[in-house]
């Protein structure tokens, strides 16, 4: 995790905290935390309900969680996910769309895998959203966003 900055760090930190929170009735816990234009952290977990669909992902709890306090950017994303995955620590497809539709270009998503409260240092991996989702859904919505935000 040397290439990790400060600030990167206190995001997984805080990701890997709120996993323990995760809601999981079938699947693995995920606990992600964003760091919003405000300069701060919110974090959120995923929650899991009987009927497929209803829940909601990590990456997207947090995002509402910064949204909630008056945020419309985020700078970074972390996510941990619970070592029982056999995947790649990596956000779903939505999940990649709703990060993209909060960020600017280049925004960092960092990705590690936790087990018995740490972060394994050696799945940690970090890239940035486009090149994660490179053909991502643009729509005339973000021209409209510039304009309206002059
Ligand atoms: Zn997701």
């Amino acid at each position: 995790m040397s290439h990790l900055g400060e600030k990167d760090r206190e995001l997984l930190q805080a990701a890997l905290k709120v996993m323990e929170n995760a809601h999981v009735i079938w699947g693995f816990k995920v606990g992600a935390a964003v760091l919003a234009e405000d300069g701060k952290i919110y974090e959120g977990c995923n929650v899991e309900t009987w009927i497929s669909g209803l829940g909601t992902c990590a990456e997207r709890c947090a995002i509402d969680h910064a949204v909630l306090h008056g945020n419309r950017k985020i700078k970074a994303v972390a996510v941990v996910i619970e070592d029982k995955n056999v995947e790649k620590s990596r956000p779903c497809g939505a999940c990649l769309q709703y990060i993209k539709d909060f960020s600017d270009d280049g925004v960092r998503v960092i990705m590690a895998e936790a087990r018995a409260g740490q972060v394994l240092s050696e799945t940690v991996d970090v890239k940035t959203i486009e090149e994660l989702l490179p053909y991502s859904y643009e729509s005339k919505q973000r021209a409209l966003d510039s304009f309206l935000r002059g």
